[in-house]
């Protein structure tokens, strides 16, 4: 351990939001069928609500797990062996859904772009419009909105547009973009949507938020089979949360802590946190481009927000270069996959999107590298200090 706590500018696990570490070390344990508990969950049934831009007749809810137990419950839920279903892929978690999807035994097909691009609406429609040729009805469309493994934007809002008229219902990853943007759940005619509890909302990781739609309730009311995934089951999950009957124990900490940070997004405003992390990753790129740092997406209308990916300059050793800085207090990413040892990845999420974490930063790489002026020109950029 480096005596000072590192400062985590990884794209999740994030800093805690102090509200999120006070929410979670205060006071005593509560039951989980406690009264006080059951008013909280509703405070966050309705902070969901908004943070989805959810329609009525959604469910909101919290998974006890984290951003991966909300992909798998999404399959799990809506899913049944044999039924077609279309992913788009172009990074690890989009691959990470086909192999979930393929273990509840459905028939996957997917739509793909390479690393650092990203997915074609026209793609989507294409290959619905193939499958509707042969008969075939696709039962459920899933992609992730934010590719945090490769700082890609998918265009939520034209693929969207693209499945809408086959009828499948649309599950969306907004793991890397819930909390840091608006959502528009409704606007979207989004049937599933889930997030982690430590990215963007920097709560503590181990609750994942979701909200369901009145359809794929209607349709997961409609199984011919039970959902194979017991403790995440949305008949389940309504138990708890809206007849308040036992279901499982929930983590009612976590519960606290997500509370308060979802409470603190909220009254921040997403317009305003969606400005504040494009301006420290704009300051950020500006600060490193002299260093020979690269955008990793050629395309700026497709870089995510909330996920700095930058090229590594030649000569300059990942490894080497991570942990000297992890030596001195600092956590950042390195690639996944095709893109280990090619690519930093840089959390621009919640509590991590401060000028003084990114100063830290700059300021322990100047270091590690030798140069100057790094620190400087991400101040200016920002328009502070100087
Ligand atoms: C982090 C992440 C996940 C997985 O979440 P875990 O909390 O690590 O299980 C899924 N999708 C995206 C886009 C993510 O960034």
């Amino acid at each position: 351990m480096s005596a000072r706590p590192p400062v985590l500018l990884t794209p999740g696990p994030t800093p805690l939001h102090p509200a999120a570490r006070e929410a979670l070390c205060a006071g005593e344990a509560l039951g989980h069928m406690d009264p006080a508990v059951f008013a909280v969950n509703r405070e966050i049934q309705a902070d969901l609500r908004t943070l989805y831009g959810a329609p009525a007749g959604t469910f909101t809810a919290l998974l006890a797990g984290t951003g991966s137990l909300g992909m798998e419950a999404g399959f799990a839920n809506l899913l049944e062996p044999g039924d077609p279903v279309l992913i788009g892929v172009n990074g690890s978690f989009g691959a990470r859904m086909v192999e979930m999807a393929t273990r509840c035994g459905a028939r996957v097909r997917t739509v793909t772009a390479p690393p650092g691009e990203a997915l074609s609406p026209q793609a989507f429609a294409d290959a619905l419009a193939e499958e509707e040729k042969k008969g075939e009805e696709v039962r459920l469309v899933a992609l992730v909105h934010g590719e945090t493994s490769t700082g890609v934007l998918n265009p939520l809002a034209e693929i969207a547009r693209a499945v809408a008229p086959s009828g499948a219902l649309l599950s969306v990853d907004a793991v890397a973009t819930a909390g840091m943007q608006p959502f528009d759940m409704a606007g979207l005619g989004a049937d599933y949507v889930y997030t982690g509890s430590q990215k963007g909302l920097s709560a503590p990781p181990g609750v994942a938020p979701v909200a369901v739609s009145g359809r794929a309730l209607a349709r997961h009311a409609a199984r011919r089979t039970p959902a194979p995934l017991w403790y995440a089951d949305f008949a389940g999950l309504r138990d708890y949360w809206e007849a308040h009957s036992y279901h499982h124990t929930v983590p009612v900490q976590l519960h606290f802590a997500l509370h308060a940070a979802l409470r603190a997004a909220l009254a921040e405003g997403l317009p305003q946190r969606q400005a504040r992390a494009a301006a420290i990753g704009e300051a950020v790129l500006a600060a490193l481009t002299p260093l020979g740092f690269t955008p990793f997406v050629p395309t700026p209308a497709h870089r995510l927000p909330t996920v700095l990916a930058l090229r590594l300059p030649p000569g300059l050793d990942d490894a080497a270069t991570r942990a000297a800085l992890r030596e001195r207090g600092i956590s950042i990413a390195g690639g996944m996959g095709p893109t280990a040892g090619v690519i930093w990845r840089l959390g621009l999420m919640g509590e991590g999107a401060r000028p003084a974490p990114y100063e830290r930063f700059l300021t322990e790489l100047e270091g590690v590298l030798g140069v100057r002026g790094v620190t400087q020109r991400f101040q200016e950029a920002l328009g502070v200090g100087a």
